[in-house]
């Protein structure tokens, strides 16, 4: 018998002919998460399943190891499971030697055992060559439960607790409680998208949505000030950009001061600042877009969250560029997006103080906008814009992380391929 983590994938059977193709990227993206972690464990798939090797005897290192599984997108749930081979069962036996399914179904039952609550057996037989039924096997299964153990009643649709025994022609997995993973799809196989990250809570979320729902994610950020290279990596946004990686696996970040805009603005004191600014964020982060092959921009707005978050204003912000601006969180409640970064394990660092630019700029912002007004004030105020981009690009500061770990950082936009 073997110890190991049985890993069921949420929606990709939905995916037709991509099918293969997206079970072999979570099992590359489970490989490198374990790897990054120091476990070099072997990920292999048994039909519709993956299977993760216990390679340690550890049990917390193998406890460490299921809750980061849980954490890669598409994952629907995991588990720990005792496998036994086919070789062992020599399935086509028409007495197949079932005592070590027993033993470990009757210390399963003892250890889980809870007073006053219902257990069920749950088996499946995808090997129909299998001499046993299914609903000879769960009875045998529940006498031995019965007679090892004290759970004594069976509730076969809302059981407390359910011991699933998989009966596939490359053998037996027999385990217990599911945990729940978080859904999606795997990262890398729905394209790269920019995310426009300020210092709250919004835009983290937004971009582990996006992770979730299989992108990959890098990052760009307006930051008030130059980062030298000697201090960026302790710069809060940095900070939230590598936690994030230890979900999106390689993310960059771009900071980018916006000192330039913040000049031009400041000899004309305009009351659309702040969706002027919105737009120049937009116009930048598209160059960047364009560099690293993103095909969307993502943001954190919330419809109606703060006086700013109009839909006037979203399109104002829209018309500035060609590419689509995504907003995964316009329609959540702040406590929906404040209970998703606590989950994420996000909300601490995102609760660290910082003062984001746009309060700076702003205190009143304009509810309503129009692009062509917008447009007009551009041209008439900000006379070189494209100087003013490439001005802010080439202050550029960019910092690359993979699965929270520092990658490189260095000065400037880089297209290296990922
Ligand atoms: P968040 O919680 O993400 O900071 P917010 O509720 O404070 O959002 P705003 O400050 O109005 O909302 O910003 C809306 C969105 O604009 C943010 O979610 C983010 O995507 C983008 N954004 C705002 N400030 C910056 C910035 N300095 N750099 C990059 N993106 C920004
Ligand atoms: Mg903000």
């Amino acid at each position: 018998m073997r110890y190991r983590i049985i890993v069921s994938y949420a929606e990709l059977a939905l995916k037709g002919r991509n099918r293969s193709q997206f079970v072999k990227r979570l099992r590359q993206n489970i490989r490198r998460k374990l790897k990054s972690l120091d476990m070099n464990w072997e990920v292999i798939s048994i039909h519709d399943r993956i299977f993760v090797e216990v390679a340690e005897k550890d049990a917390q290192l193998a406890n460490k190891a299921v809750e980061e599984i849980a954490r890669i997108p598409g994952i629907a749930w995991l588990s720990f499971v005792h496998w036994f081979s086919e070789k062992q069962y020599r399935f086509l036996q028409t007495e197949p030697d079932m005592q070590p399914i027993h033993d470990v179904i009757k210390t399963m039952a003892q250890e889980t055992y809870q007073p006053g609550k219902t257990f069920a057996l749950n088996i499946k037989r995808s090997d129909k060559n299998f001499a046993i039924s299914s609903q000879d096997l769960a009875r045998q299964l529940a006498l031995t439960i019965y007679e090892n153990s004290e759970w004594q009643n069976v509730d076969l649709k809302n059981a407390d607790q359910f011991f699933y025994v998989n009966i596939s022609s490359r053998g037996i997995s027999v385990h217990t409680n599911k945990i729940r993973g978080t859904g999606g799809l795997p990262v890398s196989t729905t394209g790269r998208i920019l995310t426009l990250l300020s210092g709250g809570f919004d835009s983290p979320v937004a971009a582990w949505l996006m992770a979730n729902r299989g992108c990959n994610v890098d990052f760009v950020h307006f930051s008030a000030s130059h980062h030298t290279l000697d201090d960026v990596e302790n710069y809060k946004i940095t900070r939230i950009v590598k936690k994030l990686s230890e979900i999106t696996g390689r993310s960059r970040l771009y900071i980018v001061p916006y000192t330039h805009f913040d000049m031009a603005l400041l000899e004309h004191n305009l009351a659309y600042d702040l969706i002027l600014f919105r737009r120049f964020m937009a116009r930048v982060s598209e160059r960047i877009m364009q560099t690293i092959n993103a095909q969307a921009l993502v943001t954190g707005d919330n419809l109606g969250q703060v006086a700013s978050q109009t839909l006037e204003n979203i399109n104002s912000m829209n018309q500035a560029i060609t590419a689509p601006i995504l907003r995964p969180l316009l329609t959540y409640n702040k406590e929906q997006i404040i209970e998703l970064s606590k989950n994420l394990d996000l909300f601490d660092v995102c609760c660290e103080p910082y003062k984001d630019c746009c309060a700076l700029i702003s205190k009143n912002p304009r509810t309503k906008s129009k692009a062509d007004l917008m447009e007009k004030l551009e041209v008439n105020h900000l006379d070189d814009y494209e100087e003013l981009i490439v001005e802010t690009l080439a202050e550029t500061t960019e910092v690359a992380y993979r699965y929270g770990q520092l990658l490189y950082k260095n000065d400037g936009v880089n297209d290296a391929e990922s």
